[in-house]
Formats: structure tokens, C-alpha cells, sequence
């Protein structure tokens, strides 16, 4: 297979945003650690509440998860709703449903405000069944759902199935309209332009290496060593997602950095496009080791999965190529023929407990823990971040939340633990 290991959505981004070539500046309000949408939602906000903003990411601009993911912008959260509201109780969930809903409503409205081109719309999610029982809950989840917060999802029995989906594989299907779609990185490339003519600063190759609280005149402000230079800030924003690095060894204790990997076909013709996907929604299936897939804007398959308890690296990102696409034509035998031209990986941000986290680490705000919903959640709770920090009151239902660290020997530095929980996930894949 003569396939390009480079990621697809990058191809599709024509102006990126210019970082700033100027030294670091002395000192800023606010410097946030990682430019991708967390970091720059933040950015963007607090700019435009006139506080002088340093955003420095180590790599180029949106160069993490953000610009690398499946695109989809997901109502609702990883766990399923028994469990949340067996952990936290009824009114908590609500509050956190309701940001759920309300991030995809802040994405979309971000993009019109700012007049961002990335292809977002309303065009719904559809979960399908790899197994009869998976089916079956699905009609428990969506009354629960209604029940609890209100919000109305569709079964789609297998009978009917072929009107969401040119697959004759799964049980059955769950549709939630509410949900969208997104080119990412033209998403985050128009954030970060956002940002900066709301005038925040944005500095790329600026690695954080360090940061240590200093204190003069008994005003606490930090000191950030980076690969450009140094400065000082009255308060640092962790936005580091799951490439969190040992600059911030205590946040990145709390991080579990899952590989992920994409393929994405030679464009489709425009029948066959709208046979595999005829509603041109975002699907995911319901294993936990699942794919997901969906038609990009010019209807090539993007097919993904195959999440590995390490980050992505090139062997990986080669051999993914293959296995995806055998899973893809497990989904699609109409593409049995059909070239695959990208491959790419990435790493999503997972916490021990599956769920996102907000807060203060070492006396900095952070926001992690997004994993597959970070395009909307990352955008909402970046912005929410930037609010705390200008002193509105902290109504964030993941801010209150216990955050678990790793249990003792499974991750402290290295990972060697870590696999086996990814043999633990496909055993239940096979049983459950
Ligand atoms: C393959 C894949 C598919 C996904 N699919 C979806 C999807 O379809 N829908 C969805 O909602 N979510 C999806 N996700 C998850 C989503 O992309 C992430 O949750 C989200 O992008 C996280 O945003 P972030 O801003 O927190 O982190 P990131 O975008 O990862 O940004 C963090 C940045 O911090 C920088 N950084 C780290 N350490 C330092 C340091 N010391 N100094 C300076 N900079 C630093 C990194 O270079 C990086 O650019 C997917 C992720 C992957 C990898």
C-alpha cells in the first residue's frame, strides 16, 4: 500500500495562523501552556477581556490532538449515565449534560462570530450495535436520557438501518441529532487566529521546560523557562492535553495518553458516498477498543481506531494502515477496492476515572481528560477557564469532581502497566 503517513485535515488548512517571531515578552497575565482548542478558547476569551495573554506551545500551533482527530463534535460524555449518576448523583449529571450540549452550541458559535471555515454542521451522531445486547441498552440509554435531561435520541432498528448506514453489520443504530461535525484543523487554525486578533500572543518551538512560583512583594507570580526564553506570569494555564510533559510532573501523573490512528481514502464518487453514509453523520460503533468513522467534506472515507495504551509513533502510525483498512472494508466490502492515500496518529487524553477534569494543580488552572469529546469539551472548558480566571464564580460541574492520580506502580513516569489494562478492555470487548 503506497499510503502517506501525514495527516489529512492538514492538507486542507490554506492560511495557518503566524506565530509570533518577537522574543517572549518579559511577563503576561496569563500564559497558557499548549495551543490547542483548551489553550486557545482560553486565549481567545480572556483577550478579549483585555488580559495580556502568552500562549506557548512546543510545536507549531494546534500541533496536538486538536488538529489530528476524527472531527466530531459529541454530545454527552464517555460513561454511560447509570454510572455517572451512580458517582456524582442526579443534579450533577444534569449540570454536566447540559455543558455538554451547551460546548457543541459554544463551538458553533465561535465559528460564526469569528467567521471560521471549517465545514461545521448539525448533522447528527449515529452509535451503532456490534452485538444484539449493545442493541438493547440502547433503548434503556435514550429513555433514560429523556428522562433525565430531557434530551431526545432515536433508535434506529436494524430493519432500518440501511437509511443511516451502507453497512449490513451491525444490530441496530442510535441517533442523536444534536451532534456535529468539523474539519479540526481548519477549526483550531481559525482559533488561533481568533485569538490573536483578540490580542493574545501565541509562540510556537516554545517548549515549557520549567515552571517555578516566585514571590516578590508577597505577589505570587511564576516563572516559566521555555525553549525560547523566559517569563514571568501572575497565573499559568495548563492546557497540555495528554501531551503533558514532566514541566508539570503533577498534572502529568493524572494523564493517560491513548494512541489513536486515522486512515482516509482517495475521494469517493458521489453516490458511493452517500450510500455508505447517506445522512452524512458521524459513526461510531459500541466497542470500547471502537472505531469511528465519517465522509470528510469532499467524501473520502476517515476511518479510525485502533487505540493502543501508548502514544502514537511511526511504526504504529505504518502498520495502522492496513489493520484500519481490513476494519474498515469488515464495515464497508465497498471499499475493498478503494485506495487508502493518509494515515496519522494521535494521542487523546484519558484519566483514570474516564472523565474530564478541571481545576488548580500546584496553584495552576487546568482542564484535561477530554478524550474522544475534547473538540467541544476542550473549547467550552478552555473558555470557562479563562472566566474563573477573571474572577466569575466557578460553576463547572468538572471542577468539583474528585480527580483520581494513577494507582500505585501502574504509571509513575513509565507506562509498563498500562497494556494490560488494554488486554483487560479487549477482553470485555469479546464478552460483553
Ligand atoms: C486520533 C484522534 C481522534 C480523536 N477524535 C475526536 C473526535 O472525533 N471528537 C472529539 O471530540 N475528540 C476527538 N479526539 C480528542 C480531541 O482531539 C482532544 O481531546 C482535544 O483535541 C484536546 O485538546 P487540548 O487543547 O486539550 O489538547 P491538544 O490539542 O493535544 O493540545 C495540547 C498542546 O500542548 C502542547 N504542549 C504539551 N506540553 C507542552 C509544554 N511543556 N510546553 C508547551 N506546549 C506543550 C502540545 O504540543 C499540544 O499541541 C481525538 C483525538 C485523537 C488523537
Amino acid at each position: 500500500m503506497n499510503v502517506r503517513e501525514t495527516n489529512y485535515w492538514l492538507e486542507t488548512v490554506s492560511a495557518a495562523a503566524e506565530s509570533s517571531h518577537d522574543a517572549l515578552p518579559e511577563s503576561a497575565d496569563v500564559a497558557i501552556v499548549g495551543a490547542g482548542f483548551c489553550g486557545l478558547s482560553a486565549a481567545r476569551a480572556l483577550a478579549k477581556r483585555g488580559v495580556r495573554v502568552a500562549v506557548l506551545e512546543a510545536e507549531t500551533l494546534g500541533w496536538g490532538a486538536s488538529s489530528r482527530n476524527g472531527g466530531m463534535v459529541l454530545t454527552g460524555m464517555k460513561l454511560p449515565v447509570p454510572t455517572l449518576i451512580s458517582r456524582y448523583g442526579r443534579e450533577a449529571v444534569q449540570r454536566m449534560y447540559a455543558a455538554s450540549l451547551e460546548s457543541i452550541d459554544l463551538v458553533e458559535q465561535i465559528v460564526k462570530e469569528e467567521g471560521i471555515e471549517c465545514a461545521f454542521s448539525r448533522c447528527g451522531h449515529l452509535e451503532v450495535a456490534c452485538k444484539a445486547a449493545h442493541f438493547n441498552d440502547y433503548e434503556k440509554a435514550a429513555a433514560r436520557i429523556q428522562r433525565e435531561f430531557g434530551h431526545q435520541l432515536r433508535i434506529i432498528h436494524k430493519s432500518k438501518l440501511r437509511q443511516e448506514i451502507g453497512s449490513d453489520i451491525y444490530f441496530g443504530g442510535l441517533v442523536d441529532e444534536t451532534s456535529a461535525g468539523v474539519n479540526p484543523a481548519q477549526y483550531v487554525a481559525g482559533l488561533a487566529k481568533a485569538a490573536q486578533r483578540a490580542g493574545a500572543c501565541l509562540y510556537e518551538h516554545a517548549r515549557v521546560l520549567a515552571v517555578n512560583p516566585e514571590s516578590s512583594n508577597a505577589t505570587r507570580r511564576f516563572r516559566l523557562t521555555t525553549a525560547r526564553g523566559s517569563l514571568t506570569a501572575r497565573e499559568v494555564l495548563l492546557a497540555s492535553g495528554a501531551y503533558t510533559s514532566s514541566a508539570t510532573p503533577a498534572l502529568r501523573k493524572k494523564v493517560i495518553p491513548i494512541g489513536s490512528y486515522i486512515i482516509a481514502t482517495e475521494v469517493l464518487s458521489a453516490d458511493l458516498a452517500l450510500e455508505l453514509i447517506p445522512r452524512n453523520r458521524m459513526i461510531y460503533d459500541s466497542k470500547h477498543f471502537l472505531y469511528y468513522y465519517r465522509l470528510t467534506p469532499d467524501n473520502r472515507m476517515l476511518f479510525g481506531g485502533r487505540a493502543a495504551f501508548f502514544p502514537e509513533s511511526p511504526s504504529t502510525i505504518r502498520e495502522s494502515a492496513e489493520l484500519l483498512r481490513q476494519g474498515m472494508i469488515q464495515v464497508y466490502p465497498q471499499l475493498r477496492d478503494t485506495k487508502v492515500e493518509f494515515v496519522w496518529g494521535g494521542t487523546l487524553d484519558f484519566t483514570f476515572d474516564v472523565m474530564p477534569h478541571s481545576g488548580t494543580i500546584d496553584g495552576m488552572p487546568f482542564a484535561v481528560g477530554f478524550a474522544g469529546h475534547g473538540v467541544a469539551a476542550a473549547t467550552w472548558m478552555g473558555a470557562k477557564l479563562a472566566a474563573v480566571i477573571c474572577g466569575e464564580p466557578d460553576n463547572n460541574p468538572f471542577s468539583k469532581i474528585p480527580f483520581p492520580g494513577a494507582p500505585i506502580g501502574l504509571r509513575s513516569g513509565s507506562t509498563w502497566a498500562l497494556p494490560l489494562a488494554g488486554m483487560y478492555y479487549r477482553v470485555l470487548d469479546f464478552f460483553t
